[in-house]
């Protein structure tokens, strides 16, 4: 995407002079979709901790083996992803379909870039799908009559809030409120998967409050750092699966671990809960 804000060139509805989550994101990815004011978001965020990238890249990471986990193991063939992100190299749908052709997907996302480019790219076959919601609305989001068509909630889901709740910038308390409407809302039998930024509260906490800082007093404007034991409350009611809230990067990892996790790696967390 061009830097340049001429307006020719720039989708409707879209701020080149505000930064976006999910440009940062991409960019974080090493992706091409962004302007020059969400690099600069990085940049600022660097200053806190350099290997900010990394903690994205273990995030990108916990997504793909979580949704390989739950296309495998769980039987589950309708996944809702809320805040899919510009799309990137490997998307939810790519990676349940490649274990189960007919899974179902619903991206939900509100940022108009993420809207073009996932329409044209993401919803490429009969059985997955984009709708525009606000993610931290459970009504807007379980009522779209894109959802409503294209899944069945009467019979288990996975529902996906990876990389999202910490962007919500309302009341602290009021993010366990929006996942305990939604987990209210499935069919026992369902799978959650959160991703979220994590403060450890050990030696890398203070890198966390920093993160946060940049975070939420750049242009993108949020990212609110929780720590184990408040993740774990977005959980409220389900069964954690093994190992339970852990760092990304340590959640079932691709194999032995030989290297050390840096400091931006110790603060980005996941988990999948399981509705009896
Ligand atoms: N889930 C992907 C992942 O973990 O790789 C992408 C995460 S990205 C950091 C967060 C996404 O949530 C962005 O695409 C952003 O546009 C979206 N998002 C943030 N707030 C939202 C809201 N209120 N409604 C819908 N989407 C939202």
């Amino acid at each position: 995407m061009p830097d340049a804000p001429q307006s020719s060139r720039v989708p409707v509805g879209v701020d080149p002079n505000r930064a976006s989550i999910a440009r940062v994101y991409d960019a974080a990815l090493g992706g091409k979709d962004n302007y020059e004011i969400d690099r600069e978001v990085l940049n600022k965020v660097a200053t806190a901790a350099p290997e900010v990238r990394d903690l994205a890249v273990d995030n990108r990471a916990f997504l793909i083996r979580a949704c390989r986990f739950l296309a495998a193991q769980t039987g589950i063939g309708q996944f809702l992803d809320c805040g899919s992100g510009l799309p990137t190299a490997e998307n939810v749908h790519q990676v349940v379909q490649r274990l189960n052709p007919e899974a179902r997907v619903v991206y939900v996302d509100n940022d108009p870039v993420v809207l073009a480019h996932g329409r044209a790219l993401l919803e490429e076959n009969e059985y997955t799908h984009f709708v525009s919601a606000d993610i931290f609305d459970p009504r807007e989001v379980l009522e779209s009559p894109v959802v409503r068509k294209h899944l069945d909630l009467s019979e288990p889901i996975a529902f996906l809030q990876l990389g999202t709740l910490h962007h919500y910038e309302g009341p602290r308390g009021d993010v366990a409120q929006i996942m305990k409407a939604f987990i209210d809302e499935l069919a026992p039998g369902s799978y959650v998967a959160i991703s979220h930024f994590l403060d450890p509260e050990n030696e890398y906490s203070e890198v966390a409050q920093n993160m946060e800082e940049h975070f939420r007093h750049s242009p993108m404007g949020s990212g609110t750092f929780r720590t184990l034991s408040e993740i774990e409350e977005l959980f409220d009611g389900l069964e954690l699966i093994e190992p339970g809230v852990t760092l990304c990067a340590r959640w079932w990892p691709d194999g032995p671990q030989l290297k050390e996790l840096n400091q931006a790696q110790q603060c980005i967390a996941g988990g999948i809960g399981f509705k009896r």
